[in-house]
């Protein structure tokens, strides 16, 4: 089987093109650099994403958090979830962890919120 990707690694995007057999990633080309292979690898076995979504304080104010490393793809809405549940407090600092383990991921802040007056 033959897959065309495109590299989204860094921002040239070049296009792949993956040989699969049984599987596996049999060869890989179109990719400038060595890491447009390892991507193209992971993409086609086990592809992962790093998740960008928000979290309503305790107090209800929307904070934007990410997951510190990109997760399983198929785990993506599920990790929303439990994300999406969690009540923190603020004030919230970039890079507080709001939840310790989100499929071998932390999720983090990304934005300050103060307390309103
Ligand atoms: S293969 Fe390398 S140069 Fe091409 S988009 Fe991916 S990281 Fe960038």
């Amino acid at each position: 089987m033959k897959r065309e990707l495109t590299c989204i690694v860094c921002p040239i995007g070049c296009t792949l093109s993956v040989d699969i057999v049984d599987g596996n990633v049999e060869s890989v080309s179109g990719n400038a650099c060595p890491r447009g292979k390892k991507y193209a690898e992971t993409e086609c076995i086990s592809p992962v994403r790093v998740l960008t979504t928000t979290v309503r304080s305790a107090e209800g104010v929307l904070v934007s958090v990410r997951t510190d490393k990109a997760i399983p793809k198929e785990k993506l809405f599920e990790a929303m979830k439990i994300i999406n549940n969690a009540r923190p407090h603020l004030p919230i600092r970039i890079g507080d962890v709001i939840i310790e383990d989100v499929f071998g991921a932390r999720a983090v802040a990304t934005k300050n919120v103060e307390i309103s007056e």
